[in-house]
């Protein structure tokens, strides 16, 4: 029978994402089943006891382990270049588990400031709860991190490149602090999936994935996966298995289908976000735009660095204040007015009435989000449509 050697050592990222994790069904299809079922059937009545006693190994029930979310697993950790994956129902799922699953009351973390704005409620509002406490610091600067760690300090989180910003932390810095005070390092590599950063290659513990964003690539479904080490994963496992937010494998079926484009895609997302960026730069109407693949980007060197793209979401700054950036928001009829990304469809919003409303006045001016901000998510639309549809806007500001 031909069947293709496993060798993710080997096989590049575009192979992997195609083929990894896939071991054909006696029926030999083609294409990854969907394993629709809640629970499995035993041979006999010792082989359930062993299967239960883990004597034995194999799918007892799906809030355990289902064959298509494994492959899921299996072809994710493949790409980040991880020992294992644990798949979660979301993203918030895959960063719940990893606290609960490694952190004790008592625990600290330490954060980068500019996080999804859910992963700051459940740091602070929920894990607070359990006696979790969480510091804050600038994400580019390696003293405010180190001066924020204490010997409870057990888990380091940050977010590479920042939302909408783009700025990037030196990830093999930030994994050699974490290591020297014995704490683990997580990487939100939800911006640039593997395709174009492996934090694991660069020395952190765990590599968190909002499955929801460009692992789908299509908006279609929600869904996260933690990548680490086996005795991290283990624990995290645990946590999935007992505490429920795991997978549906018809998620896990969409998310291995939008895989197998992931290296295509995101070539056509930073190739398409780069030339809008520069013709923005250009543009008389815009003061700004953040963006680590620009030269003009105070971290473009460190960026390109430790990235092999620079991802597809822009920060640009309007002359006009609130005004202004409406206006342009409101002048486009291709782009979608909506806070998600990593999809094929570009979105627009503005970040300090949207997605980072809950600062104060004070927090958005430390953190860069002005009122003339907009955020782009460039998606794969023609390049030529997606600048027609700011130049409507744009041109009239300028
Ligand atoms: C969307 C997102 C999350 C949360 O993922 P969900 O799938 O929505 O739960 C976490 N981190 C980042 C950077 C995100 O963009």
């Amino acid at each position: 029978m031909h069947e293709h050697d496993f060798d993710g050592d080997a096989w590049s990222l575009d192979t992997l994402a195609v083929r990894a994790g896939h071991v054909r069904s006696a029926e030999q299809e083609h294409s990854e089943p969907i394993f629709a079922t809640s629970s499995f059937v035993y041979g006999s009545a010792a082989e359930a006891a062993r299967k239960f006693a883990g004597e034995e190994p194999g799918n007892i029930y799906s809030r355990f382990t289902n064959p298509t979310v494994r492959v899921f697993e299996e072809r994710l950790a493949a790409l980040e270049g991880g020992e294992r994956c644990v798949a979660t129902s979301s993203g918030m799922a895959a960063i719940l588990a990893t606290a609960l699953g490694l952190l004790e009351a008592g625990d600290e973390i330490v954060a980068s400031r500019s996080l999804f704005g859910s992963t700051v409620s459940l740091f602070s509002k929920y894990l607070g709860k359990f006696g979790i406490t969480t510091r804050y610091v600038e994400l580019g600067n390696l003293d405010e991190w180190q001066a924020a760690i204490t010997p409870d300090t057990k888990l380091l989180f940050a977010e590479t490149p920042s939302n909408p910003l783009s700025e990037v932390v030196d990830i093999a810095a930030l994994a050699e602090i974490a290591h020297r005070h014995g704490a683990w390092l997580a990487i939100d590599n939800c911006f640039l999936t593997p395709a174009l950063q492996r934090p694991l290659e660069l020395g952190a513990d765990l590599v968190i994935h909002s499955a929801t964003k460009y692992l789908d690539g299509q908006g279609r479904a929600i869904g996260g996966a933690v990548v680490g080490a086996d005795r991290e994963l283990e624990e995290l496992f645990g946590v999935v298995r007992t505490c429920g937010p795991c997978m549906s494998p018809f998620n896990a079926w969409i998310f291995l289908k939008g895989l197998e484009t992931l290296g295509l895609r995101m070539r056509a997302h930073c190739e398409s976000a780069l030339a809008l960026a520069q013709w923005l730069e250009a543009h008389p109407a815009v003061a700004r735009v953040h963006y680590s693949g620009l030269k003009s980007h105070p971290q473009h060197a460190l960026a390109r660095a430790q990235q092999t793209g620079f991802g597809a979401v822009l920060g640009v700054e309007i002359a006009g204040g609130r005004e202004g950036a409406w206006s342009v928001i409101d002048a486009t009829r291709l782009m979608s007015i909506t806070g998600n990304l990593g999809d094929a469809k570009t979105t627009i919003t503005h970040p300090a009435t949207t997605t980072h409303g809950r600062l104060s006045d004070e927090q958005k001016v430390a953190s860069g989000i002005s009122e003339g901000l907009i955020r782009i998510a460039v998606g794969l639309e023609g390049l030529a449509d997606l600048k027609a549809d700011l130049a409507r806007g744009l041109d009239r500001l300028a």
